[in-house]
């Protein structure tokens, strides 16, 4: 993604109504795409083992060679670009994984996985506001609930199915209404909490969404509910699940409208963003509810960030998570010996300024943010400038606080 005045991608995303033809070719699609993901993964992973990377291109090979077998002949029944864009995917799956930016890529399960497939140009027709794709004769029959620029053409459209049975059509197209900003010399600090959802250096407190503790009682009944149904009972426990994932849908979908509006007031109003770069790996770990939900939120406020960044030529600067932000004195510089997650306040031995545990530790990672931006070292950062989705690791040495 770069940032000049015409191209800036962006995705828009509506629910659609499929007819029962294309309900059934897509869902026959999401199980190709899958198959062919796993297939890939199996065979990249047995060549890893004996310590050899098969590519993109070879796996590409082994797709064509596949179709031709008897018993994978019906890969060709559907559309072959979302089976090469899911190989794709695998590949930079694996660019993440040897980056040590992720997890070894997992398989995909039919119960658990996003249902998902990805079109390129080749492979749907976007016509007066009709989106065609192949292997279907009628147009989907999308929800409008907002225009798409004007002109804006479909680079890439994802169709995905959530657990809750709903279709979603998903378009990447240039968004020319998206500008710069004029730059400001402003900057901010963010932490990310569990009681708030974020704390600003500012001293501002972000809480989660209003009607979040709700839904989250009642996903939690939910839940007990799906648990206490018998396994025999096939019809009441599909009714659980369903359930289940309308509310999980539910909580997902405000914590986005929030966050939509979030990101792009703290990207109009700062120059500089500085969040804690907190790995995958230590969020995984970790597996309560409140949690689980939080590291969502989490991912999905960074994501943002970063984008709406890039759009509008401001700099997010990841600060490395072992940086002592919740320890360190943000007046005086003085770093406390402890400082378990349940004291709420920093009383500073050396100056003896009283801070709120969440305000110093965002003013703390604003100062390590800065000192990163202006001298480009100091704190292991990962420095994310305007273009780079692709997450590129900054090596600088780590500095003993
Ligand atoms: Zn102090």
């Amino acid at each position: 993604m770069i940032v000049t005045e015409s191209n800036v991608k962006r995705a828009f995303r509506y629910r659609f109504h499929p007819t029962e033809a294309q309900a059934a070719e897509l869902s026959r699609t999401f199980g190709c795409v899958r198959k062919v993901y796993n297939l890939a993964l199996a065979a990249r992973t047995e060549a890893w083992a004996r310590q050899e990377r098969v590519n993109y291109n070879q796996t590409s090979a082994l797709l064509t060679a596949w179709k031709k077998t008897e018993e994978l002949a019906y890969l060709n029944e559907v559309s072959s670009v979302p089976l090469q864009q899911a190989l794709r995917h695998l590949q930079t799956a694996f660019a993440h994984f040897f980056g040590k930016r992720a997890k070894y890529p997992r398989f995909k399960s039919r119960k658990r996985s996003r249902k998902s497939a990805e079109y390129t140009t080749s492979a749907f027709r976007f016509r007066e506001g009709r989106l065609t794709l192949a292997k279907m004769s009628e147009p989907l029959d999308i929800i409008w609930s907002r225009p798409l620029p004007e002109g804006a053409e479909p680079s890439t459209v994802t169709i995905s199915q959530d657990e809750a049975g709903r279709w979603f059509v998903s378009m990447l197209c240039e968004d020319t209404s998206v500008r710069p900003l004029p730059e400001t010399d402003t900057a901010v600090g963010i932490d990310v909490g569990l009681d708030h959802l974020l704390t600003l250096s500012t001293g501002e407190k972000v809480s989660n969404p209003r009607h979040e503790r709700r839904d989250r009682a009642a996903l939690a009944r939910a839940q007990r509910s799906l648990v206490r149904k018998a396994p025999g009972d096939g019809a009441n426990r599909r009714k659980a699940r369903r359930k289940v994932a309308k509310i999980h849908a539910r909580i997902a979908d405000r914590r986005r409208d929030g966050l939509h509006k979030l990101t792009t007031r703290l990207v109009r109003e700062n120059q500089t963003l500085v969040i804690e770069d907190l790995s995958v790996r230590t969020m995984v770990k970790n597996r309560s509810l409140a949690r689980a939900i939080s590291d969502a939120a989490w991912s999905e406020f960074r994501s943002m960030l970063e984008y709406k960044a890039a759009w509008y030529g401001r700099e997010v600067i990841a600060v490395d998570r072992f940086f002592p932000s919740s320890r360190l004195c943000s007046h005086c510089g003085k770093l406390a010996k402890s400082m378990p997650l349940r004291v709420r306040t920093l009383k500073c031995e050396g100056c003896g300024t009283t801070h709120d545990r969440d305000v110093n530790a965002a003013k703390n990672l604003k100062a390590a943010g800065l000192a990163v931006s202006v001298c480009g070292a100091g704190v292991r950062p990962q420095r994310r400038t305007p273009g780079g989705q692709s997450a590129t690791k900054q090596k600088t040495p780590r500095r003993k606080p």
